[in-house]
């Protein structure tokens, strides 16, 4: 499998609870390099780009309000098939659905506040790692 690079957020919900650390050892413990990483504190607006294709669910509004209620860390992750071992080490969408050991079994509160992001797919990862990286900023 080739080196991929996916776009990871930790959520609110989890840089409220000083999870950082924790959540960043997940990565770590799976193979995957954090290459780059900043904390940031996204406008309604700027979270509303980012979840555009989500403009249509019920729960649209909940989540801009929710990602923009307090700051996130948005980082980049390399490795081996790195999206889809990102959305392993993350875990199902739900916290009730999540398998032992992933970051949402352990630190999610429910479906809405879930503690992490990954992209799902090479384009939505390229795409959402030019949202908030420049190239320079990418330091393999
Ligand atoms: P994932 O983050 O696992 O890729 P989706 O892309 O389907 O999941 O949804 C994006 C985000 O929207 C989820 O991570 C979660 O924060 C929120 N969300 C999804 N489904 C619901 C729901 N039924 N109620 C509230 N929030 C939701
Ligand atoms: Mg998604």
């Amino acid at each position: 499998m080739a080196t991929e690079r996916t776009l990871s957020i930790i959520k609110p919900d989890a840089t409220k609870r000083n999870l950082t650390g924790k959540i960043n050892a997940k990565f770590e413990e799976a193979g995957l390099r954090i290459v780059a990483q900043k904390r940031i504190h996204l406008s309604k607006e700027q979270v509303g780009v980012f979840y555009a294709v989500h403009k249509e669910r019920p729960f649209y509004d909940e989540l801009c309000e929710f990602m923009a209620s307090a700051p996130v860390v948005v980082q980049v992750l390399e490795g081996e098939g790195a999206i889809s071992k990102n959305r392993e080490v993350m875990g199902a969408t739900n916290p009730a659905d999540a398998a032992e050991g992933t970051i949402r079994a352990e630190f999610a509160e429910s479906v809405g506040e879930n503690s992490v992001h990954g992209s799902d797919a090479p384009e939505t990862a390229a795409e959402e790692i030019s949202y908030f990286f420049a190239g320079l900023e990418l330091v393999g």
